[in-house]
């Protein structure tokens, strides 16, 4: 009987095999094999940058080019050593990186990818200009690298040294993206979110991109040691765009879809270029041509790439699917029930020409529950998003425990205590719901990524996840916390929301229809959540159409009606208000 294919015995085989290559392949192999150990170092990170950051970049090559360039002069012209030259360059990599990134980074949908084209281009003209750097002649009688006293000169010697290299950088990169740190990115391409949690969505982009130039920097001085000569040639735009489609016909969604892209578009490549000119009688680079088809192919037919349809054929291990329990992270001091957490004072926001908030004005205290109701398109969710920061108003002043809070963006709102939940769910689908919940937690870890890359954070991390774990079990979510997010319900999904919110331990919760899309029993449920939280002191500020669910539970009510403050009063009041019953067509329904 065949033994069962499981993942480690995959990773054990893949990882035997590779280790014999040195010692069985024949020369050419070998050298295929190293240069599919440097490509895959410069695809994986390319998966940080598209898979998981969401942003495309062609311009790769060029930082292969800076690593390369800057072992190649420093030890040819200046007697460096190549261990030297490796800081140096990826010295060099972090300040270009940092500078190109805050330039390149804050551009969004295609400019971004245009940016990167530019300054591709730009690095790989001046190296080919340089006098310094050989001209386009380049550089040769680069040294070989010395390990301890073991001179790696030849290909097969200098094959662990790549191989090595690259499974450190998945490992670290694995460890990093199951972390706090990693959520954050994973999270990137939902802004409004990220930022909304407190997270310095900028910063993770510019982390991503300095990462992934660092695995490049690191590929070119593999490169020139191993090949102990560079020129521009492969620096060029062209090999750029290559590496992406590596990363991106491998599977940008998992680290191995970087090695395993490398290996098909490299073997594909040469095998391409032996049967195509028997095949059709005549030489010449048709490879490229074929090559191109098929990746349009591939792309067509298995947008996620290869490595997910490679995954289907060996069985997955089964999740760990327990949270250890941890110490609880520390809390905010609670305030005062029946002191002001939250005063708006005649906010007004407009559109262009729409004013969707006019002169608005509510306050909000702790251990409180005030709605805030009105027909559609009364301007409640845009309320929402002055007092969030998530779109600050035109005018009016908003504060929060005291400070004045109008001008602050959404993440710095969020630090001081607030927290929300949106009335379009924003869950990263493919997370699980545990996962999802832990990003309202991220201002309550310190852990950078490298700590994390190096595992550093684990006691952390299991305060983060424990605190996700709680949070989701008091709204009633403990069956689902390794569900995917995007398997919920909807109305379910909004729960999380809540729970992402909670996992902020905030003084003041906003809620924009939270029970939208809930069963009658899930609604009592969440009332009753609400009015503990109400009992513990926090301010909870709801958006609500359901008028039992509104009724029953808030202190307070203000209506709002075109973007103006209708009335205001205690539920009963409200319900017997002609404004609001005129307002309402007649009846208290929505
Ligand atoms: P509610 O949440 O009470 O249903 P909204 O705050 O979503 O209402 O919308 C109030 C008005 O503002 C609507 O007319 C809506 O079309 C408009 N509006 C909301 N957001 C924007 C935006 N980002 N740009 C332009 N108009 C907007
Ligand atoms: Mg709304």
């Amino acid at each position: 009987m065949m033994p069962m294919i499981t993942p480690s015995r995959a990773l054990i085989g893949f990882l035997l095999a590779l280790s014999l290559v040195p010692v069985f392949a024949a020369q050419f192999t070998v050298t295929l094999v190293n240069y599919i150990g440097l490509y895959a170092l410069v695809a994986l990170g390319l998966v940080l940058l598209t898979g998981i950051g969401g942003l495309t970049s062609f311009g790769q090559a060029a930082f292969v080019g800076l690593g390369a360039y800057a072992t190649a002069y420093l030890t040819t012209r200046h007697g460096m050593s190549p261990w030297g030259t490796l800081i140096v360059g990826m010295a060099i990599t972090t300040a270009v990186s940092l500078a190109l990134g805050f330039i390149t980074l804050r551009l969004s949908g295609h400019f971004l990818p245009l940016g990167t084209i530019a300054w591709g281009i730009s690095l790989y003209f001046l190296f080919g200009n340089l006098e310094a750097l050989g001209g386009h002649g380049g550089i040769d009688g680069i040294p070989p690298v010395d390990l301890f006293g073991l001179e790696l000169g030849s290909s097969r010697g200098f094959f662990y040294v790549i191989w090595a290299t690259l499974l450190a950088a998945i490992v670290t990169t694995q460890n990093m993206l199951d972390s706090r740190e990693g959520r954050a990115m994973r999270c990137l391409r939902s802004m409004t979110m990220t930022e909304a949690m407190g997270i310095n969505t900028l910063w993770y982009r510019m982390v991503l991109f300095m990462i992934a130039a660092q695995f490049a920097c690191v590929s070119g001085w593999l490169y020139a040691h191993l090949q102990r000569f560079v020129n521009p040639t492969p620096f060029s735009l062209g090999h750029g765009i290559e590496y992406l489609f590596m990363a991106v016909l491998g599977g940008a969604a998992a680290v191995w879809g970087a090695v395993f892209g490398a290996t098909a578009v490299t073997f594909l490549k040469e095998w391409l270029q032996d049967v195509l000119p028997k095949l059709l009688g005549v030489a010449g680079n048709f490879e490229m041509v074929v090559f191109g088809l098929l990746t349009i192919l591939v792309l067509h037919r298995a947008r996620d790439g290869l490595w997910p349809i490679l995954m289907r054929f060996i069985p997955q291990r089964e999740q760990v699917k327990t949270v250890e329990p941890a110490l609880p992270l520390p809390r905010r001091d609670v305030l005062a029930c029946g002191s002001e957490v939250l005063k708006v004072v005649k906010v007004t926001k407009r559109f262009g020409g729409l004013v969707a908030n006019n002169s608005m004005s509510l306050s909000v205290r702790a251990g409180e529950v005030m709605a805030l109701i009105g027909p559609n398109g009364a301007g409640k969710s845009t309320l929402f998003n002055c007092i969030s920061g998530v779109n600050p108003p035109t005018t009016g002043e908003i504060r929060f425990m005291g400070q004045r809070i109008d001008a602050l963006n959404s993440r710095e709102i969020a630090k001081l205590g607030m927290s929300r939940t949106f009335q379009h769910v924003r869950l990263n689908q493919d997370m699980t719901v545990l996962e999802n919940a832990a990003i309202g937690a991220h201002l309550r870890g310190r852990k950078n990524f490298v700590q994390s890359a190096w595992r550093l954070d684990r006691e952390e991390e299991r305060r983060l996840l424990w605190e996700a774990a709680h949070q989701l079990q008091r709204c009633g979510l403990g069956e689902h916390l390794f569900d995917a997010a995007g398997s919920l319900p909807l109305g379910k999904q909004r729960i999380v929301e809540i729970a992402r919110a909670l996992c902020s331990d905030p003084t003041l919760l906003l809620l924009d229809e939270p029970a939208a899309g809930l069963r009658h029993l899930e609604k009592k449920a969440l009332a009753e959540l609400l009015a503990k939280l109400r009992a513990e002191g926090m301010a909870i500020l709801l958006v609500e159409h359901d008028m039992d669910f509104v009724m029953g539970l808030a202190d307070r009510v203000v209506v709002m009606e075109f973007g103006e403050h209708l009335a205001e009063g205690l539920p009963q009041e409200i319900q017997t208000n002609p404004k609001v019953l005129e307002a309402y067509l007649g009846g208290v329904e929505a």
